[in-house]
């Protein structure tokens, strides 16, 4: 059986996770920074997590590299659409593609918002040439939720707006045993 040539299933996709190296290298040169790396192969000994890591903590600290790459709504854009083509390339038909919007837009300052608008767009753009149909699962904590105090989406992008009818967890709506579990 040629798994790679099989349509898929994907549930389990995280978008800040699956950026291209060549993107970051690219993204990073056209903020006006380049990486000292120039190529995949040599980003990948201190983007990528290759062996064994002792913490959690170890293990995102290679993330940072890709982090800081989201310079701007451009860059979401086109992260999020490089994401679809690469789920089309390997033959996933429907995808979760999960993403943290702290994580996202915490190093430039990105706006929750518009970073979802731009990851929206870059989804669509994608989708016009690829079969692919996409969900979004937003990894945000309570301390940053709309539920939370401070910063969060605005009423117009909150979850509740954009999926009537499906609430995120919040103290009063997830049993305490789940909670660990839904952030
Ligand atoms: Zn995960």
């Amino acid at each position: 059986m040629d798994l790679r040539a099989s349509s898929k299933v994907d549930l389990h996709r995280h978008l800040e996770g699956a950026v291209r190296p060549g993107t970051i290298i690219e993204l990073y040169r056209e903020a006006g920074t380049p990486l000292a790396e120039t190529t995949p192969e040599e980003l990948a000994p201190v983007a990528q997590v290759l062996r064994p890591m002792g913490s959690l903590a170890e293990v995102l600290a290679y993330f940072r590299v890709a982090q800081e790459a989201f310079r701007s709504l451009d860059a979401v854009e086109r992260v999020a659409s490089e994401a679809v083509e690469d789920l089309a390339a390997d033959n996933v038909r429907l995808a979760e593609l999960r993403f943290s919007p702290d994580f996202l837009c915490r190093s430039a300052g990105l706006d929750w918002d518009e970073a979802f608008g731009a990851i929206l767009a870059g989804v669509a753009r994608a989708r016009e040439v690829h079969d692919v149909e996409v969900g979004f699962i937003a990894i945000a904590g309570r301390w940053s939720s709309p539920f939370g105090t401070g910063k969060g989406w605005s009423d117009s992008t909150s979850p509740t707006t954009r999926w009537p009818g499906r609430r995120p967890c919040s103290p009063t709506s997830c049993p305490r045993s789940a909670r660990p579990a839904c952030t």
